[in-house]
């Protein structure tokens, strides 16, 4: 997506340019302070203990999904559509 790395799902979902910027903003916005784990599988396994959240369990669950969802829409516009950066619209 970047052009930058090789698009491997790790980088592509959680280290990637766009992936860095638009997990930040759910973290800001959740005020989450948070170091993102290497993985995609070490984030799902470790998304669970953090956050306070009270009694929204179902709701916290869906982020990365939600997340990951944009991010793979992006990364379809900009290789099959030639958009190069849909974000900004
Ligand atoms: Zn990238």
């Amino acid at each position: 997506m970047c052009e930058q790395k090789a698009e491997v799902n790790n980088h592509l979902f959680i280290h990637c340019k766009a992936a860095s910027k638009l997990w930040n903003m759910f973290l800001c916005i959740l005020g989450v302070s948070w170091v993102m784990p290497k993985t995609t599988m070490e984030l799902l396994n470790s998304w669970t203990q953090i956050g306070n959240r009270g009694k929204s369990e179902d709701w916290w669950k869906t982020i990365p999904a939600c997340i990951w969802w944009t991010l793979w829409k992006e990364r379809n516009a900009r290789c099959f559509e030639g958009q190069n950066d849909s974000f900004r619209r």
